[in-house]
């Protein structure tokens, strides 16, 4: 099992750092400069400067922790939204790490000391539960779900840290007090909305599976409809599913992003092909017509930028081929053409094959070229080059591995390839 990258560079997201720090350094730095002029020693002001600094940006992280469909869309993706929430988190965890520093500095441990008082040993609890927290996530080789677990320590660790700055702010409503007030209250009331969302409370839609089929030995293909309300997906784009309970299946309940492989926009009915990666997965295999599930979103705008007036690259790796079914059936007939490199292991992997088979065969101007496990990477980027001529004029959309992605997308730069024009999504976003 991969070890959880909680802050892997994406080379779409543009760069929200300085924007962040700034808003968080004036934000936090008024009150101080304030206060300066009244003689209130620099140490100090600097602590409280860092303090709140973490505090804000950890608040700014709980937000977008809620995947708000509209800052999603504003961002221009789900992968953004959570780079951003580890970028803010990443900071805060920075500043919350550097802020006693000034106070050691100064020699002053009548500020820092726990024994100070129940507001600093506060502030101790919750910095030592975060770096256990950032050791285990960035040490161990920790799965999805327990580094779900782990995570959760941040919770508990954030209203400590809230409860230490309002305790400690200069007076009862002071611009500090203000500020902490605000960021623990906001805070609080994400985690609220997430432990509601978790449990399939808040923002999800009842469904039930109506059908399951396996069209190859690790892939279960699942249809689904909604008991009223419906979620309303566009091409390439994925929802998060929790199944529960049916007669004999006992869901794990948790929430997945799967993409919606076709949908019947006046039923509301929807098709998923999921490939078992894993616990969760692997148990959906014994899915069964009749389970109760929950469905969240749509999300996504990885093809939102198709330009139908353009020649295009589509590749996909495995099961990263869901997007582009339902985007390939959606194509206007006058559409540029489109060359979909399709690369499984073996043949028995390539599910939706058929349908995309007789998409291509509809004038569509869709040209499919599969390749199987005994084809390299240089043997497959040799065949893109050798069929498409046209490279640089083509738009690029991939989904797949992240290895093979990150491989691809360093090729077609090589190649000349603007990199506006390559556009991926990764299923491995945590
Ligand atoms: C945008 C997107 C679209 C996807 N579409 C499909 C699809 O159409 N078909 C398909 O088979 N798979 C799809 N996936 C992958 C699928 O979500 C994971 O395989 C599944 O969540 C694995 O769960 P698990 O408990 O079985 O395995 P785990 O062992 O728990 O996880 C395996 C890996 O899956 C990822 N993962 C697990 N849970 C989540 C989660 N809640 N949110 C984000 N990532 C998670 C993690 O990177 C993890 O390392 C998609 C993923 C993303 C991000």
């Amino acid at each position: 099992m991969p070890r959880p990258a909680t802050l892997r560079p994406n080379p779409e997201v543009p760069v929200f750092a300085p924007v962040v720090l700034l808003l968080c350094v004036l934000a936090v730095s008024t009150p101080g400069a304030l206060r300066l002029a009244t003689g209130v020693p620099v140490w100090l002001e600097a602590t409280r400067a860092l303090g709140l600094a973490s505090l804000v940006l950890w608040a700014l992280s709980l937000v977008l922790m809620l995947r708000l469909r509209s800052l999603e869309e504003a961002l221009g993706g789900l992968d953004r939204l959570y780079y951003l929430h580890h970028l803010c988190g990443g900071l805060a965890y920075l500043a919350l790490l550097a802020h006693p520093l000034p106070l050691f500095l100064a020699s002053a441990p009548g500020h820092w000391l726990p024994s100070s008082g129940w507001a600093v040993a506060a502030g101790w609890v919750a910095m030592l539960a975060m770096m256990a927290m950032m050791l285990a996530t960035f040490l161990m080789s920790l799965g999805y779900a327990r580094w779900k677990q782990v995570h959760a320590v941040s919770a508990p660790a954030f209203v400590l840290a809230g409860v230490h700055a309002l305790a400690l702010a200069p007076a009862a409503l002071s611009l500090d007090s203000v500020l902490a007030g605000l960021a623990l209250l906001v805070g609080c009331a994400c985690l609220a909305i997430r432990y509601m969302m978790e449990a399939g409370r808040l923002r999800s839609l009842p469904y039930r599976v109506e059908r399951v089929a396996h069209p190859a030995a690790d892939i279960t293909e699942v249809v689904l409809s909604p008991d009223r309300l419906m979620v309303r997906p566009r091409p390439g784009q994925f929802v998060f599913v929790a199944f529960f309970d049916g007669r004999n299946f006992h869901g794990c309940g948790e929430f997945h992003p799967f993409t919606v492989v076709s949908s019947e926009p006046g039923s509301g009915r929807f098709t998923l092909l999921v490939k078992a990666l894993g616990d969760c997965t692997a148990h959906l295999r014994d899915l069964e017509a009749g389970t109760r599930a929950r469905v969240e979103g749509p999300y996504g705008s990885f093809l939102a930028t198709i330009d139908p007036a353009r020649p295009q690259l589509w590749i996909a790796g495995g099961i990263g081929i869901t997007p582009f079914v339902s985007a390939a059936a959606a194509r206007p007939p006058a559409a540029e053409s489109v060359d979909l490199f399709y690369l499984v292991s073996s043949p028995q992997e390539a599910v939706g094959l058929e349908r995309l088979q007789e998409l291509a065969g509809s004038g569509r101007h869709l040209k499919l070229h599969c390749f199987t496990g005994e084809d390299d990477f240089a043997h497959i980027w040799q065949k893109i080059r050798e069929q498409l001529p046209d490279l640089r004029a083509r738009q690029v959309f991939m989904c797949g591995p992240p290895a093979l992605v990150d491989g691809l997308r360093l090729a077609l730069t090589e190649a000349g390839v603007a990199q506006s024009e390559i556009h991926s999504e990764r299923f491995d976003f945590r």
